[in-house]
């Protein structure tokens, strides 16, 4: 049977047949070298067998059993330079977590995790790992593959998992109150981030939010069968033990401005978090027809709103036979999943280059392969067609090559004249990308942006306007939730610095 093939319980039963001999040499005085380590086998991620899965919003990846995780851990080298350490982030201890999990002590590891990151269920399912932390391993430069590096961000779910499922959450202390008020807009990775690192220096943290739920795309755009709503919702009921308040369908810009906050709400600072949710279209021809979607908005549909759900779901959900999705990152890989799982009999992905360059991590495109996605490399569309409703009928795609390499080494994609067809379909999902929206700018004299809309701000994520920070997405363009934490944990720190002075 191949290795893919095979179930939870199998690879359980496989990693504990080959821990129980190593522990026992452990006891016994042993202690296994380098060879012994990288003689172990890299742990298999359990999932769900492709063609259920594809039919229900159940998670696809099932997480490490205790065997699994500790014979993985077993294969750290405990690396004095901490090179792994290097490539996050947010500088994750990680050889001191992956030391405790090799111990069986699951609470110490998720509790070292949580020095520097508070969200480790969350990041441990959806951190690049394999361009971060996994792809300066030593053990995956040995083996020359990086798959083959500690799967650190497997651990890393698998510790946090842990301590949810044995109810061992622990809520951080808060200090005494300060009575300093800080405004957080939005409540995604960042302004949770700041919310949790301000609450406990003691003071009073209350987050807007424009939705009706907090978590930005934790919640609305990453789909429920890469990132379990419940987990998200877990960290944000832990916030508000905390005492930080959550108003929800709060949009700063029109309710109040940050302008209000400052003066008449006499908020002592405030953090902007607002993400990059302005989706990018296309521009040509037929992209107001009905059935033509931004990724943002069919996720949001199906994620946020449970569109998935027929009986119980308000919003109602598209219903595709064809559905085409234009792009090759993450978000047309959920997007495309989406659309599979919400019933279209094909799915195509048509994306300008080729494999090679396409920016969904790795394991998002070959779960999407496994799944039946069909993929159009080296086309794009010109324009898209419909009838006499208004309704897509399909669109005139081109073919394309690829020409020179740019600075980056990426080369550009180059249409072959002549080479258009038609190509039928009932839906399009375009998924190229976010931007900045401008409504806080647009409402906040004297904050400075880029031409882009992104807002400025120094090495202590402080913007141009004084006691207003701003963080993530925001700030970077869109980016990762790993980043976003990463400057909420700057503009937390810089903003407790000022207000404990
Ligand atoms: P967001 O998460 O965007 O949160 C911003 C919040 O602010 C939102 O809730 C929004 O409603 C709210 N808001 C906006 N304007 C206002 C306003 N005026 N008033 C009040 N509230 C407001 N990253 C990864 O690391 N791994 C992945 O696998 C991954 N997959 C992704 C899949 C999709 C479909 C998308 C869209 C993104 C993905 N990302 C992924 C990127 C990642 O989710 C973002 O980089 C990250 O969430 C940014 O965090 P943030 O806190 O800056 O903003
Ligand atoms: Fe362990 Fe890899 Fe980090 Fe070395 S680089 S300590 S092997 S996780």
């Amino acid at each position: 049977m191949s290795k893919k093939n095979r179930t939870r319980t199998e690879l359980d039963s496989e990693a504990r047949d080959l821990l129980q001999p190593l522990l026992e040499r452990k006891q016994a005085g042993e202690k296994p070298g380098p060879k012994d380590r990288c003689a172990i086998p890299a742990q298999e991620m359990p999932a769900q067998d492709p063609a259920a899965r594809g039919k229900n919003m159940g998670e696809v990846a099932l997480g490490y059993t205790e065997n699994q995780a500790r014979l993985e851990s077993e294969r750290c080298l405990s690396c004095k330079n901490e090179p792994c350490v290097k490539g996050c982030p947010v500088g994750v201890p990680i050889p001191r977590f992956i030391a405790e999990i090799q111990k069986g002590d699951f609470k110490a590891a998720v509790d070292i995790i949580k020095e520097t990151n508070l969200l480790p269920a969350v990041c441990g399912r959806v951190c690049p790992q394999e361009k971060q932390c996994q792809l300066e391993c030593t053990l995956g430069k040995i083996l020359k593959d990086t798959e083959k590096a500690v799967a650190i961000g497997r651990l890393e779910r698998f510790t946090a998992d842990w301590e949810r499922e044995q109810g061992k959450v622990t809520v951080p202390p808060v200090k005494k109150s300060t009575g300093k008020k800080i405004a957080v807009i939005g409540s995604g990775p960042a302004g949770l981030t700041v919310a949790a690192d301000a609450a406990r220096e003691g003071h009073e943290v209350t987050i807007f939010e424009a939705f009706h739920k907090p978590g930005g795309v934790m919640v609305y755009g990453i789909p429920e069968f890469r990132l379990p709503k419940a987990i998200v919702n877990a960290e944000v009921e832990n916030l508000k033990k905390m005492g930080v308040k959550i108003e929800t369908n709060y949009l700063v810009g029109r309710t109040r401005t940050v302008g209000d906050f400052l003066s008449e709400d006499h908020f002592d600072a405030v953090f902007i978090g607002v993400g990059a949710g302005l989706p990018k279209f296309l521009g040509c021809p037929g992209e107001n027809l009905v059935g033509v979607f931004s990724a943002n908005e069919y996720l949001t549909r199906a994620n946020l709103m449970k569109a998935y759900d027929a009986e119980k779901a308000a919003t109602p959900m598209f219903k595709s036979k064809i559905a085409a999705v234009i792009g090759g990152g993450n978000v047309a890989m959920d997007a495309a999943r989406m659309a599979l799982r919400l019933g279209a009999e094909q799915v195509h992905v048509i994306y300008r280059r080729t494999r090679g360059e396409m920016p969904a991590r790795a394991e998002e495109i070959e779960h999407a392969m496994e799944e039946g996605i069909i993929f159009n490399f080296l086309r794009n569309p010109n324009r898209f067609t419909g009838d006499d409703r208004g309704r897509v009928t399909g669109m005139e795609l081109q073919k394309f090559e690829l020409g020179e390499a740019d600075a980056s080494g990426r080369r550009s994609p180059v249409g072959i004249a002549g080479s258009e067809y038609v190509f039928d379909c009932d839906t399009v999902i375009v998924a190229l990308g976010n931007e900045s929206n401008p409504l806080i700018s647009r409402t906040t004299a004297g904050l400075s942006t880029d031409k882009r809309g992104r807002i400025l701000v120094n090495g202590e994520q402080k913007t141009s306007i004084e006691r207003v920070y701003a963080g993530g997405d925001i700030v970077l363009g869109a980016a990762t939730v790993i980043l976003a934490m990463g400057e909420g944990r700057r503009a937390a720190a810089a903003i407790n610095a000022l207000l404990l002075r």
